[in-house]
C-alpha cells in the first residue's frame, strides 16, 4: 500500500545515504509498519555490534536488523510476524553475548537486545518487571525478575531486603535468561542445583509469539523444556527465582595438593557433608604456565604466588581445592572452629592452605576484579576457545591422566584456568533439558582458555578436539555443558534417550524453528 512504498522510498534512500545497510530481502518491507519499527536498526555499526560474543570465534554472521525492545510486546509483535509468513525469519534472544560460538546469533534473522528491556524498567512500564522482590506462604521469598536482567543486578537489589538467590554462576556479568538456557553452575551446584533448578516459574514467548506463563505445575512441558533448553522453545522475559536470607560476609579458603586422587576424594568428602557442611566446593588445576597469571589467580598474595611457583617448578602439575563458608554476625565468634572441623582429615600438602576473609559480595563477584585487570591489558576481549565438559565420577582419575597430564600438560598449551569439581545429580530435575552424565556424582570441567591470536586459537581448538575424540574413543561417557556440534547427528547423540522429548517439544513450541538458530541444532 502507499504506506509501504514510502517506507520502501525512504529505506532505500537511507541506505544510499549510508544510515542504514541496503535492505535484507529475508524479512519483508511489511515489517517497518507495525509498532516495532523505530525500534528495529539496521544501522550497519548495530549489526556488527550484535553479532559479536565473548568466544570471538565466529565472525560474520550478520543478521539483517536489530530489535531493542522496550517492552515485552515488542517481542511478541516481532515474533508473531515471522512466524504468520510464508518464509520466516529467524530471531534470536541476545543476553550479554557470553557465549563462545555464536549460539546467540541468527544470520539473516532479527538479534534481539534483551538488555535494551532493562532501560525501559524505570519508565512506568509494568510490562518488564526488573527486580521485584515477595514473599508467600509457600514459595518463602522469592524475586521475580526480568529475562534481561544480568545477575549482578539481581544481587544488589535483593540484597536491599537482606535476601539473595542461592545458585550462582562464577562470573555474573551474565543475564538471567542466558544462564538458565544453559544450565547457570557453581561451587554452590551441589548443595542448591544449577540455577535452573531454583525457578518457581517464568514467562516465556514462544516461537508462535505466544506470552506463556509456566511452572512444573502449569504448562509444565515448556518450562522444563526451556530450562537449559538453548534457547529452543521461547525467549524467558520473567523468572521467579528462589531467595533465602543473605549472609554477609565469606571464609574463602585454597589448600594445593599434588596427587589427583587425594584431590577428588577430599571434594567428594565435602560435598557430602548435608549438615552443616560448606556452600561453595570448587577447583582448579595448576600449571606452571598459568595458574599464577589468570583471571582467578588474584587471591593469592604476591609473597605467597612466590613459593606457589617454586611448589610449581618441581611438582609441573597440581590441584588446588576452593571452598567457601558463609557467616554472619550471628556466628562470628563459632565460625573459625565450624570450618577448621570441616578441613580436619583433608590431605593437602602441609603449608600450603590459604585463607581469606571477604564480604558476601566481594566473594560472589570475585571474577570481576580479574577481568577488569584483563580488559585494561586488552587480554579479555580475545578469542576464547572454551571447552566445557561434565565428567562421571567413574571417569575422572582416567580423565585426569589422559587429559589433564597427557594432552594438556604434555602439549604445554593452556592459557586460562582449567575448573575441576564434582556435583550431585541429586539437584537436577531429569525433566528439565540440560544433558548430565547419569552418575549420581559428576565433575563440572571448564578448560576456559583465551588466545592471543586467531592461531592459537585454532591450535588450542585443535586440542580441544583431540579430547573430545579421545574420549569418545575410549568411552568416558561425557557430555558437553554449553555444548557446541556440527552435526544433527552429534546433537542427537547428546541428548540421547532425551532427544526426542527434545524434538517433540520444538515442533510444539517453536514449529516454525523461528528461535536461537546460533545453536545449530535444528538450522
Ligand atoms: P547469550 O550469550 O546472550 O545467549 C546464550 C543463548 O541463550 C543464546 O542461544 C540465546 O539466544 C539464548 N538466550 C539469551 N537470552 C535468552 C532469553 N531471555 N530467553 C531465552 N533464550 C535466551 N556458565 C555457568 O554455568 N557458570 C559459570 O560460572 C559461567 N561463567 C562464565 C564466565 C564467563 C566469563 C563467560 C563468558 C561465560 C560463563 N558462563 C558460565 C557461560 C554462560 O552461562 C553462558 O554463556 C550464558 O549463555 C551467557 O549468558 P548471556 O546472557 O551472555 O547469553
Amino acid at each position: 500500500d502507499y504506506n509501504l512504498i514510502i517506507l520502501f522510498i525512504i529505506s532505500h534512500l537511507m541506505s544510499i545515504l549510508g544510515k542504514f545497510n541496503p535492505w535484507n530481502p529475508s524479512i519483508p518491507y511489511e515489517i517497518l509498519s507495525l509498532n516495532i519499527s523505530s525500534k528495529l536498526s539496521t544501522n550497519s555499526h548495530a549489526i556488527k555490534e550484535s553479532s559479536k560474543d565473548f568466544g570471538k570465534i565466529i565472525q560474520e554472521i550478520l543478521p539483517a536488523a536489530v530489535l531493542y525492545p522496550s517492552c515485552v510486546n515488542d517481542i511478541i509483535d516481532l515474533i508473531q510476524f515471522s512466524y504468520d509468513l510464508p518464509v520466516p525469519f529467524h530471531v534470536a534472544a541476545k543476553g550479554h553475548g557470553h557465549s563462545i560460538r555464536g549460539q546467540a546469533m541468527a544470520k539473516n534473522g532479527v538479534i534481539v537486545e534483551m538488555t535494551s528491556l532493562n532501560n525501559n524498567n524505570n519508565n512506568n512500564n509494568n510490562e518488564n518487571c526488573g527486580v521485584r522482590v515477595s514473599w508467600d506462604s509457600g514459595l518463602g521469598f522469592y524475586a521475580d525478575v526480568g529475562g534481561e536482567q544480568l545477575w549482578v543486578d539481581v544481587l544488589h537489589s535483593t540484597l536491599e531486603y537482606g535476601l539473595a538467590p542461592v545458585s550462582w554462576t562464577d562470573y555474573l556479568y551474565l543475564t538471567v535468561g542466558g544462564t538458565l538456557s544453559n544450565a547457570g553452575i557453581s561451587g554452590q551446584t551441589f548443595r542448591y542445583g544449577p540455577q535452573i533448578s531454583n525457578v518457581h516459574e517464568m514467562d516465556v514467548i514462544t516461537g508462535k509469539g505466544e506470552l506463556v506463563t509456566c511452572s512444573k505445575d502449569m504448562n509444565s512441558e515448556l518450562f522444563f523444556g526451556v530450562l537449559g533448553g538453548l534457547g529452543q522453545f521461547g525467549i524467558i522475559t520473567r523468572a521467579r527465582i528462589v531467595l533465602d536470607k543473605a549472609p554477609t560476609r565469606a571464609k574463602w579458603v585454597r589448600m594445593l595438593y599434588d596427587d589427583f586422587s587425594k584431590f577428588t576424594k577430599d571434594q567428594e568428602h565435602l560435598i557430602s557433608i548435608h549438615h552443616n557442611g560448606l556452600d561453595y566446593v570448587e577447583g582448579s588445576l595448576m600449571m606452571e604456565q598459568s595458574s599464577l597469571n589468570n583471571w582467578r589467580s588474584s587471591f593469592f598474595s604476591p609473597s605467597n604466588q612466590t613459593k606457589i611457583a617454586s611448589l610449581l617448578s618441581k611438582k609441573r602439575i597440581m590441584y588446588c581445592l576452593e571452598i567457601v563458608k558463609y557467616y554472619d554476625d550471628q556466628n562470628v565468634n563459632t565460625i573459625d572452629e565450624e570450618l577448621k572441623k570441616l578441613v580436619k582429615g583433608l590431605k593437602y600438602l602441609g603449608g600450603f592452605m590459604f585463607k581469606k576473609d571477604v564480604s558476601f559480595v566481594e566473594f560472589l563477584n570475585r571474577v570481576r576484579s580479574g577481568e577488569l585487570k584483563l580488559q585494561s591489558k586488552g587480554m579479555w576481549d580475545v578469542p576464547h576457545p572454551w571447552l566445557n565438559l561434565f565428567v562421571p565420577k567413574s571417569s575422572i582419575m582416567h580423565f585426569n591422566a589422559a587429559v589433564f597430564v597427557d594432552i594438556i600438560l604434555r602439549q604445554n598449551k593452556t592459557t586460562g584456568p582449567i575448573l575441576v569439581y564434582p556435583t550431585s545429580r541429586k539437584r537436577w530435575d531429569d525433566r528439565m533439558s540440560t544433558m548430565i552424565p547419569e552418575e549420581d556424582i559428576f565433575y563440572c570441567v571448564g578448560l576456559l582458555h583465551s588466545s592471543s591470536g586467531y592461531n592459537e586459537c585454532k591450535i588450542l581448538d585443535n586440542q580441544n578436539e583431540e579430547i573430545l575424540n579421545y574420549c569418545d574413543k575410549v568411552g568416558l561417557n561425557i557430555k558437553q555443558y554449553l555444548p557446541h556440534y556440527k552435526t544433527r547427528e552429534d546433537w542427537i547423540k547428546h541428548f540421547g534417550k532425551k532427544w526426542n522429548i527434545f524434538q517433540q517439544r520444538k515442533d510444539q513450541f517453536d514449529p516454525k524453528m523461528i528461535l536461537s538458530p546460533g545453536q545449530r541444532i535444528f538450522n
